[in-house]
């Protein structure tokens, strides 16, 4: 996503709650920024933050699945 893209959607979604479940690299022009941004609220990770969200999510996921 570009990083402009990505300022707005932050802008309109403001302060609700997100789970963060769809990120992705994002870019400035053609060059990705090192960054990622989640694609529904905008907010930017590094690397490592990115890495600890989808880890989180899959143990979140694993957790709902063990109990279903
Ligand atoms: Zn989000």
């Amino acid at each position: 996503m570009e990083s402009l893209v990505a300022k707005k959607l932050r802008v309109e979604w403001g302060n609700k709650p997100c789970s963060h479940t769809k990120i992705e690299k994002e870019y400035y022009g053609d060059t990705h920024t090192l960054d990622y941004v989640c694609l529904q609220c905008g907010k930017e990770f590094n690397v490592l933050e990115m890495l600890e969200t989808r880890d989180n999510l899959r143990k979140r996921k694993k957790q709902s699945t063990q109990v279903a």
